[in-house]
């Protein structure tokens, strides 16, 4: 992975570039940025740059030996270590690195969500277990093999427990030319322990116009779909190509008729609609609460009387017209805060099936029985 192919990020990149020029490449690193940003991938990009054999001023050059086995995540000296969803407990991070280079090199912004759904590892924890601190331990105790530096690509350290103190002393006095890069979302998560044993190399999320201009480019989206997944993805590059699998229309299409499902309090109906939305995969039920999120917003603007602020597709624009006439400032509030939990529950693994059935009857308590729960009552609105 070049640091060319990956989009944005040109301060970070010139940032780690100068450590290599300047010789003070720190043995321990952190990258921390947010889904989406990019962070393992310049983490990668980064490893192959100093193994390159024939480096260039501002990126490694792709077709040497080293780059070449970089480029399939096979170098010897190279090595991975990440959340996985243990069988046995003597799996480690190796049990599944034919899954992780396949994932990885289809996706390098990979989220945990699309690694643990190319596992198929739907209810299990994902976890980095002592099993595979030990061997961390015992792969970075032997020397590099053809490169200048063995470096390990620790992907989420949340995920190591309390289990990742046993990594502390080789942080602390590794092996020479021993390289550990840390790739974390969450900084509260980390152990303290380790966070004040690595240099922190922050990165920040992406900007609309960066995102817009790569789905231009790279996925000849017009300009008008590019703009709204830009604005949708809110930074995250991964939300992004997942909605580029997208129809553009359909999410507007299941919110309304489910809207309107919920309007007429239509219980069988309902029921059903709920399995089809249980089985839409989370990745798609978080786009799809974001889209609500933001199609709920649009219809507040018009209800404030602020229309012309309002960026919608003509049709869609035509149906949250006629919404208005079905809701009010505070149910379309109240809808909206309903679909903001729900993407966090979606989030946090809660069980499809319950969730959407239990967002279709706030749902309906808002828009057909007009009243919104507060505390332990119900209040109209
Ligand atoms: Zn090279």
């Amino acid at each position: 992975m070049q640091f060319s192919t990956i989009i944005g990020q040109y301060d970070v990149k010139q940032r780690l570039i100068n450590t290599v020029k300047d010789n003070r490449v720190s043995h321990a690193q952190l990258f921390l940025g947010p889904e989406g940003s990019g962070s393992l991938a310049l983490a990668v990009a980064y490893a192959q740059f100093l193994s390159c054999e024939d480096r260039k001023a501002d990126d490694s050059c792709g077709i040497c030996s080293s780059c070449r086995k970089y480029e399939k995540l096979v170098h010897p000296d190279l090595h991975f270590s990440y959340p996985f969803f243990a069988k046995h407990k003597d799996d480690n991070a190796l049990t599944f690195i034919e899954e992780w280079r396949d994932a990885l090199l289809k996706n390098p912004y990979l989220s945990l969500d699309i690694w643990r759904n190319s596992l198929d590892a739907e209810n299990k924890q994902a976890n980095i277990n002592i099993a595979e601190c030990h061997q961390i331990i015992k792969k970075l105790s032997l020397k590099p093999f053809e490169s200048p530096y063995k470096i390990l690509i620790l992907w989420l350290p949340e995920y190591l427990d309390k289990e990742g103190n046993a990594l502390l002393k080789i942080i602390e006095e590794p092996q020479p030319n021993t390289l550990f890069l840390l790739v974390a979302q969450n900084q509260d998560q980390i152990l303290n322990t380790i966070l004040s044993r690595t240099q922190l190399v922050k990165i920040p999320a992406l900007s609309d116009t960066v995102i817009k201009q790569y789905l231009i480019d790279e996925h000849h989206q017009t300009e008008h779909a590019a703009d709204e997944i830009a604005f949708l993805s809110n930074g995250n590059l991964t939300e992004a190509l997942a909605m580029l699998g997208e129809d553009d229309n359909s999410y507007h299409d299941i919110l309304i008729k489910w809207l309107r499902m919920c309007f007429s309090n239509k219980g069988t109906e309902v029921m059903n609609f709920v399995d089809v939305l249980a089985k839409m995969g989370r990745e798609n039920q978080k786009n799809f609460m974001r889209y609500g999120i933001s199609y709920i917003r649009e219809i507040c603007m018009i209800i404030a009387g602020a229309g012309e602020l309002v960026h919608l597709p003509a049709s869609e624009l035509d149906t949250a017209q006629k919404m208005t006439k079905v809701m009010t400032l505070a149910s379309a509030e109240a809808i909206s805060d309903i679909f903001e939990k729900a993407h966090y529950h979606v989030e946090r693994n809660a069980n499809p099936k319950i969730l959407f059935l239990d967002v279709s009857l706030q749902i309906i308590s808002v828009l057909h029985f007009k009243i919104v729960p507060q505390g332990n009552q119900y209040i109209p609105i």
